[in-house]
């Protein structure tokens, strides 16, 4: 399978700049998520690749192609689009067989491709019906196979579950991760949703305003934030961010959070370049990695006891919320802990230094 590399690009429309020198490469045989906020420009991206937008400067390779002044059916590749764009007056298998005559491929040929994304996509049974007979999920299966058979280098994906309800979304989240994992096809899958980056991606690009802030595995994007806007986009419930101030106390290194006088012992945390005195910056913790109640440890950085405000319990999932000055803190517990819990009563929590993220308040940077 082709890399596919974006160098350089720039794209406006009109007056408005959506992407200045952006670079990215795909690696071959990569299932790379472009993930951000609406109008941030992901879709521009794909499309520029897909070859549905031109480019206003830069450069877009495909393998050792260049295809940035390509017809989009010369690139060799193959788009899901969120609407499925299925041809409602054709059956699904003529769906599924409708691009490949297109490509001047004998009837044999046709033949074993379109059975064996049938066969892939659980499609066999409903060969002979129309899209209008189909659920959304069926739909995009079909959407899905169409592209399949194609056998293109690269695969894209638009936001392709969007339209689906979240059990429907849950299923097929893991169909196109299965696909992938026995095809090895490189793709690129655009969406905003979170959990379809992490659960999906081999890596995972977080693009705002047009600006791709970080790059990485859904583990690294998630433990090691490279910056607030990726830490606060990514995770649910969101991370908890403490604004606070650096104290140098001899060979100590605080973060004090004046609304509630949390002091949090940085001493040991492997900082970028040289904490200054005063500094301002953002704590980040994840709610998952507090400790609680008896199994608190007195040798964590943070260490706080703090009324209960709510809780909450999301199935399998339960999230404590402590009241912190004017904010809260989500801590994630075990579901048994929530019936002891009784609002207004303290909680003693604790958060190892290795698990925290500080960042620079003024710039945002880890
Ligand atoms: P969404 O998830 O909402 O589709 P996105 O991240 O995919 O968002 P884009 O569709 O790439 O964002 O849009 C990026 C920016 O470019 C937005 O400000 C949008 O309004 C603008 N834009 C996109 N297409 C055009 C166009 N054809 N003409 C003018 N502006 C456009």
């Amino acid at each position: 399978m082709p890399d596919v590399r974006f160098e350089h690009i720039v794209k406006r429309f009109g007056t408005l700049s959506v992407l200045e020198d952006l670079n990215l490469t795909v690696a071959d045989g990569e299932f790379l998520v472009l993930l951000g906020p609406s109008g941030c420009g992901k879709t521009t991206l794909l499309n520029l690749l897909a070859g549905l937008l031109d480019v206003t400067g830069g450069r877009i390779t495909i393998g050792d192609r260049d295809v940035t002044e390509l017809d989009p059916s010369q690139r060799g590749l193959a788009m899901v689009f969120q609407s499925y764009a299925l041809y409602p007056t054709k059956t699904v298998e003529g769906n599924l067989r409708f691009g490949l005559a297109a490509q001047k491929l004998d009837r044999a040929e046709i033949d074993r491709r379109v059975a064996w994304a049938a066969q892939l996509l659980q499609l066999e049974r409903m060969m002979n019906r129309k899209p209008s007979q189909l659920s959304g999920g069926q739909r995009q299966r079909v959407a899905i196979g169409r592209a399949l058979v194609k056998h293109a280098g690269v695969l894209l994906f638009d936001e392709p579950l969007s339209n689906l309800d979240a059990k429907l979304r849950t299923e097929m989240r893991l169909e196109i991760k299965k696909l992938h994992q026995s095809l090895h096809q490189t793709i690129v899958y655009v969406t905003h949703d979170q959990i379809e980056a992490m659960t999906m991606a081999t890596r995972i690009a977080v693009m705002d305003q047009g600006v791709i802030q970080q790059i990485g595995t859904p583990d690294e994007i998630y433990e090691r934030p490279a910056n607030l806007f990726v830490a606060r986009f990514i995770g649910s419930p969101a991370i908890n961010t403490f604004d606070a101030t650096l104290a140098l106390e001899g060979e100590r290194i605080l973060a004090r959070h004046a609304p509630t006088g949390i002091a949090i012992d940085l001493t040991r945390h492997a900082f970028g370049r040289r904490p200054e005195q005063g500094a301002p910056v953002v704590i980040g913790l994840r709610p998952e990695h507090f400790a609680v109640n008896g199994a608190v440890r007195e040798d964590d950085a943070v260490r706080l006891s703090l009324p209960v405000r709510y809780s909450e319990r999301t199935g399998s999932d339960a999230t404590a919320f402590l009241e912190a000055g004017d904010q809260l803190v989500a801590i994630r517990i075990e579901p048994s802990l929530m019936a002891g819990l009784r609002i207004g009563d303290a909680m003693n929590a604790s958060f190892p230094g290795e698990k925290l993220s500080v960042f620079d308040a003024r710039s945002g940077l880890r």
